[in-house]
């Protein structure tokens, strides 16, 4: 079932040329199960961008599509980078946008982790 709000998977999308190493990215991180490279756009000290191996559009589709394995290898990755990027002690944040509200701008499901200072208010609307 294709996940509401969202088209179906572009393979073109910039995320997966990254993942098939069409286009060049700071690798931080490479498993089984997700891709992790800096931001092109950095919005903190350290922000790095998580993404499984799989094609999923969002965080909705890859809840409901993805097997177990690969979403507790996922989210396994999200706290390896994280802890490999020094950031467990001092803490750090995860986001992930979904859809149009969230402003998604890439339509592969990604996972942003933001660190290296205090990160202050949670959420900002305009
Ligand atoms: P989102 O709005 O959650 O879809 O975030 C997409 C993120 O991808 C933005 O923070 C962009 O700066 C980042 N981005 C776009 N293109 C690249 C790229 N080629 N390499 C690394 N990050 C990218």
């Amino acid at each position: 079932m294709p996940v509401t709000g969202l088209p179906p998977y572009d393979p073109a999308n910039i995320f997966a040329r990254i993942l098939r190493r069409e286009i060049p990215a700071k690798l931080v991180h490479e498993d089984d199960f997700a891709l992790a490279f800096h931001d092109i756009n950095p919005q903190a000290p350290v922000h790095v961008l998580v993404i499984p191996k799989g094609a999923y559009v969002s965080q909705a589709d890859f809840a409901s599509q993805a097997s177990d394995a690969e979403i507790a290898g996922f989210w396994r990755a999200v706290a390896t980078v994280a802890k490999a990027l020094g950031l467990e002690a001092p803490g750090y944040r995860t986001l992930s946008n979904m859809g149009r509200d969230a402003g998604q701008e890439v339509p592969h499901f990604h996972v942003h982790i933001f660190g290296g200072k205090p990160l202050g208010r949670m959420v900002v609307v305009d």
